[in-house]
């Protein structure tokens, strides 16, 4: 259809007279236009809509999405990130319309399916958890570190105990300070051992009184499993302070331990990076926490409940911190993780971490022999990379070989993170690539290394844009029609 037409549509569906539109299912009043809108506000005149054919608009936003890299599209291997594939299962099951359709305003009595599925999905993380209590508010892990620290602070305030300190890894994420930061804490920073683990004495040296939480993150950054869990656990506990888990990287231990068997009394699961849901930039997506029983009267309300009558949202809560999201959660994403949960059963799920932890393993010794790898022979579900000796004796930096690989059809690992690694290239394969795939990528890096610096200091050679600057890039984007 034109877009003439289509104004002219628009503008008869408004015109007094039509009728209002029909809701299905649902008992609104039908009343003529005119009655419900003031005159003044009806249009006389079509509204002026820009001229484009449906196939312009198609290939429009066609050739924009080919523009960019996806885990559709091309191998992944951003560390920390864990960009696997997600079935197209899961965004069928979530957009079916008994889901789709419903309002979360609907009176709970019309929505028993969908809650039985958040009270199953609640009991489901528990049990990968092994911790008792979950909610499943927050929207992204980020938020979820954020919502169990307000959870720490009104439950040390429950106790009358005033705690200020947040003992935290220097190879931990940067959301983790910034979520103490936020949550009121102070940041005191634990220093790593050569190999990689948290050095036990500055541990115990700066744990007391004044502690509130020691975060880590286990398997932590640079794909190393800490063993020392049971005495970390010690420690933080004899001082009366608790121990958050940043379950980001679950994707390596899942049905093989749990978080609450090992000493942890707080976790949060980023279920884009676990289960598959799609990456949601930080916010619209999911970060369900799970807590121990003396820190679930404080969780976010209203949490999903079960009682004889049927499922119920509870408010009735009177230690919550309230509410930090809006209605009951991200409802779209959670049934995708349920989805596959479900699909994967326990067998299912313990294999995704085995497949992620071999796949991490097999290219960490394909690519040893080619860029160090400083800590540790073999990893958990990633490992980092150093282009340190690279930079010191050819002028090729971690960036170089990252941009490079754009053009050879792969996205870049992530790069420079974690900070103890100079030159730093974090790569995390997950389970869902091929043999064939890692062999690809792990060739690409050889005869990237075999190129010229000067070459791989102008790459990337084929893509749109080569090298902008990528802070402006961001803050003040160039927005304009392609091809132009
Ligand atoms: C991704 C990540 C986070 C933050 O999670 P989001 O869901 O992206 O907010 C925190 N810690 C680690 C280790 C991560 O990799």
């Amino acid at each position: 259809m034109r877009n003439e037409q289509a104004g002219e549509l628009l503008f008869e569906l408004s015109r007094p007279g039509r009728r209002g539109v029909r809701l299905p299912a649902c008992d609104v009043p039908q009343r003529p236009l005119e009655e419900l809108l003031p005159p003044e506000q009806l249009a006389d005149q079509p509204p002026p809509l820009p001229e484009l054919s449906e196939p312009d608009v198609v290939r429009h936003y066609v050739n924009l999405s080919q523009l960019n890299m996806s885990v559709d599209t091309h191998f992944y291997p951003l560390g920390s990130c864990t960009m696997k594939y997600n079935p197209k299962r899961n965004d069928r099951l979530a957009g079916l319309p008994g889901f789709s359709d419903l309002h979360p305003y609907q009176p709970t009595e019309t929505l028993q399916g969908i809650l039985g599925l958040l009270y199953q999905a609640q009991q489901m993380l528990a049990e990968i958890a092994g911790l008792p209590a979950v909610s499943l508010q927050p929207a992204a892990g980020a938020h979820g570190e954020l919502t169990a620290l307000l959870v720490v602070a009104a439950y040390f305030r429950d106790l009358g105990q005033k705690r200020t300190k947040v003992l935290i890894p220097d190879v931990a994420h940067g959301t983790n300070p910034a979520s103490a930061a936020m949550a009121g804490f102070r940041i005191v920073p634990i220093p790593s051992t050569p190999q990689g683990l948290v050095d036990l004495d500055a541990l115990n040296k700066e744990v007391d009184q004044d502690t509130a939480v020691f975060m880590i993150t286990n398997p932590n950054t640079l794909g190393l499993f800490d063993p020392q869990m049971q005495r970390i656990g010690q420690m933080v506990h004899q001082a009366g302070a608790l121990v958050y888990l940043d379950g980001a990287n679950m994707n390596a231990i899942l049905g093989i331990c749990r978080p609450g068997d090992f000493g942890v009394d707080m976790m949060h699961f980023n279920p884009h990076k676990t289960f598959s849901t799609p990456h949601g930039a930080g916010g619209p997506g999911a970060g369900p926490i799970a807590v121990s029983e003396p820190l679930a009267p404080f969780l976010p309300v209203p949490m999903v409940i079960r009682t004889e009558t049927g499922y119920r949202l509870d408010y009735d809560r009177p230690k919550s911190i309230g509410r930090v999201r809006s209605f009951f959660g991200n409802t779209g994403i959670v049934l995708r993780m349920i989805c596959y949960i479900l699909t994967h059963g326990p067998e299912g799920l313990r294999q995704v971490a085995e497949q992620a932890v071999l796949n991490a393993n097999y290219l960490l010794a394909r690519l040893k022999g080619l860029l160090p790898v400083p800590y540790g022979n073999r990893c958990m579900h990633e490992f980092v990379a150093s282009a340190a000796r690279l930079r010191a004796e050819r002028g090729i930096s971690a960036m170089e070989i990252a941009k490079r690989l754009l053009d050879y059809g792969f996205h870049a690992p992530t790069v420079y993170f974690p900070l103890v690694v100079k030159e730093a290239l974090m790569i995390e394969p997950t389970e869902t690539e091929s043999k064939a795939t890692l062999d690809a990528f792990a060739e690409a890096i050889e005869r990237i290394l075999k190129e010229s610096a000067d070459l791989l200091q102008q790459a990337p050679h084929r893509t749109p844009i080569s090298r902008p600057d990528e802070v402006q890039a961001a803050r003040q984007p160039i927005l304009r029609w392609y091809p132009s």
